[in-house]
């Protein structure tokens, strides 16, 4: 077969589907959308025309994007989900050039860096509150050009860097870098680096519905940047292939945002609760976080993880990352399933020493 060497070489996208009662895996909201906007979409699906073409890219839902972040809509890039967005920018900026991003970091960075043939440069975060390597980020980007992918926040840590050290790394990378500020978890945190897109024109802030807005079904990302690298980016998607009925969704949603707040201060309350009931667990330290989730670490990361599937509770495993030894991730979900996974790990953990 003719599959290149570097694809046969790529391990698959690692995600186990569980069909568990209590899904705390995927960071997704624990809600579907409130009865009303969910009409309202529906409404607009009814309404659209299912046999023609989309627009080439969906100019009302730019508009509407801009609207609610006071950005140029010639500036508002969207596509399938922002992991489709990451893809175009190893595809416009990577290719024949370097990825370079932080460890660890997001899958899709390295994956997509791979499959493409693009240079990957990986700098470890620093310490153990994963501080951003800004000097070590500066270093490699010396001699070379490239896209670089911080996600802020951190993922899958969890934390938060200071607008400072995202400045001076993008000061580095003014001649011969794009750098995207992956902001999926934006919302949780409070944190937005407008200001920073805004400053710097090889900076990109990519975004998405799939977390704050609770659409990850619809598969909406976008990014915010000059109109100038917005269209050089849209170069790396697909023609029409951002769907009317995907818009229809986003736009009710844009339309009717009221629930997302309300979401987000629920997502922390949750949080806390996560926070604090993992360090009264013996063995256990969750790690602090800003976003909707958990990092938490224990003894043995196998058996926890497998104990809690036993009882009906998905989470993630990040113990296979660099730095992260005996970590798990758990979603900030509904009340109830927080109750249920705290209870669930209380019992894993006794078994264990039991057992042991
Ligand atoms: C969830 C997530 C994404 C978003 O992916 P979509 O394709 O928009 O669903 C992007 N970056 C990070 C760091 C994420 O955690």
């Amino acid at each position: 077969m003719s599959i290149r060497a570097s694809v046969r070489a790529l391990a698959r996208y690692q995600f186990t589907p569980r069909a568990s009662s209590v899904k705390l895996d995927q960071n997704e909201g624990p809600f579907d959308l409130p009865e009303g906007v969910r009409e309202a979409a529906l409404e607009r699906l009814r309404d659209a025309a299912w046999h023609r073409y989309p627009e080439l890219h969906p100019r009302s839902l730019e508009e509407a994007i801009a609207a609610r972040y006071d950005w140029d809509p010639d500036g508002v890039v969207v596509s399938n989900g922002s992991n489709v967005l990451l893809q175009a920018l190893v595809i416009v900026a990577g290719i024949g050039q370097s990825v370079l991003t932080v460890a660890p970091s997001f899958a899709v960075y390295g994956m997509q860096a791979r499959l493409l043939g693009a240079e990957l440069v990986e700098v470890p975060l620093e310490g153990a509150g994963f501080a951003l390597p800004v000097d070590g980020l500066r270093a490699a980007m010396a001699g070379r050009r490239g896209i670089a992918f911080l996600p802020n926040p951190a993922a899958p840590t969890g934390n938060v860097h200071a607008r400072r050290e995202l400045s001076a790394v993008l000061e580095s990378g003014r001649d011969d870098w794009l750098v995207a500020l992956d902001e999926a978890y934006g919302e949780f945190a409070g944190t937005d680096h407008r200001d920073l897109v805004a400053a710097f024109p090889h900076a990109i802030s990519v975004r998405t519905f799939s977390k704050a807005f609770g659409l990850a079904g619809a598969r909406v990302g976008y990014a915010l940047t000059s109109a100038d690298l917005a269209a050089e980016v849209r170069k790396g998607l697909l023609p029409f292939s951002f769907s009317s009925l995907q818009a229809a969704v986003a736009l009710a949603a844009l339309q009717n945002p009221a629930y997302v707040e309300e979401r987000v201060l629920q997502a922390r309350a949750e949080r806390e609760r996560l926070v604090a009931g993992l360090a009264s667990l013996p063995g256990v330290e969750p790690l602090p976080s800003q976003t909707n989730f958990v990092l938490f670490r224990v003894q043995d990361a196998d058996a926890v993880y497998r104990g809690l599937l036993e009882r009906d509770i998905a989470v993630r495993r990040q113990d296979h990352l660099a730095g992260l030894d005996g970590c798990l991730r758990v979603t900030a979900g509904a009340p109830v399933e927080t109750d249920a996974f705290l209870e669930a790990l209380q019992a894993v953990l006794r078994t264990e020493v039991v057992g042991g």
